[in-house]
């Protein structure tokens, strides 16, 4: 358990090296990754220990259990093979997130998503600051979807690093283009949109692994360039910070 436990956080980390130094070379904005490098270390170690605490308790403990109990779906979709089984609950999985953070960015869900807007300066590893209750909830539907289709708690581990390499990817101050796949894939600048703090930049751009959800409903909105680098980050107050990290 612990010897996975490292190796996870190796290979996470190892891949936010990587984006850090596409970010060097290829930033889309002047950022500076030490203003608030301090504030998020303490603060996203905090929340993380939460999330764990309360993802062990509540999903593994009872959810997952009654999950894969009572929601596989019939024998035959167990039969497909893992790739599709996997790439089917991803799918699913991210819709369920597209929907979930829409929710997150209305009242009265506002408040646990706030946190993560507060992001002023955007990059890889800045992307991590999210409220305890938003981390639950962004979670659930992936985990829904992937004990539908009968991804077994191993398998889900890569996924759950997988998850994590996309949360970098997204947040990455990286200036990538996809070309026609950015209607289908997330780009980092056009979740960066997503933070403006622009008015015609809000309810838009929700997606987290695919962008197709945004076109398909109406919120995607198109990178340029005015929006990329406009400001982002609400003001928390200090003695809003411990109810904003639980996300209350
Ligand atoms: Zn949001
Ligand atoms: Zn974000």
């Amino acid at each position: 358990m612990v010897a996975q436990w490292i190796l996870s956080g190796s290979l996470i980390l190892g891949f936010g090296a990587f984006v850090h130094l596409i970010e060097n070379r290829i930033p889309l904005e002047q950022v500076n990754r030490k203003r608030d490098f301090a504030f998020d270390i303490l603060f996203i170690t905090l929340s993380s220990l939460m999330v764990a605490g309360m993802t062990i308790v509540l999903l593994d403990e009872f959810v997952m259990t009654w999950l894969n109990e009572n929601l596989q779906f019939q024998q035959y979709i167990l039969t497909l093979p893992l790739y599709l089984r996997l790439t089917f609950a991803l799918i699913l999985g991210d819709l369920g997130y597209y929907v979930a953070h829409r929710m997150m960015d209305t009242a009265p869900l506002w408040r646990t998503h706030k946190f993560h807007h507060s992001i002023r300066e955007i990059y890889w590893f800045s992307g991590l600051r999210t409220s305890a209750m938003n981390s639950l909830i962004i979670r659930i539907p992936y985990l829904i979807a992937l004990c539908a289709f009968g991804i077994t708690q191993q398998e889900m581990a890569v996924v759950a690093i997988g998850l994590a390499a996309v949360n970098f990817w997204v947040h990455a101050n990286a200036n990538i283009s996809l070309g026609r796949l950015n209607y289908l894939f997330i780009t980092p600048a056009f979740h960066r949109i997503h933070h403006s703090m622009e008015a015609r930049a809000e309810g838009t751009n929700f997606g987290h692994i695919l962008s197709c959800w945004d076109y398909l409903f109406g919120t995607a909105i198109q990178v340029e360039e005015t929006l990329v680098v406009s400001e982002k980050g609400f003001t928390i107050e200090r003695e809003e910070v411990a109810r904003q990290l639980i996300g209350i």
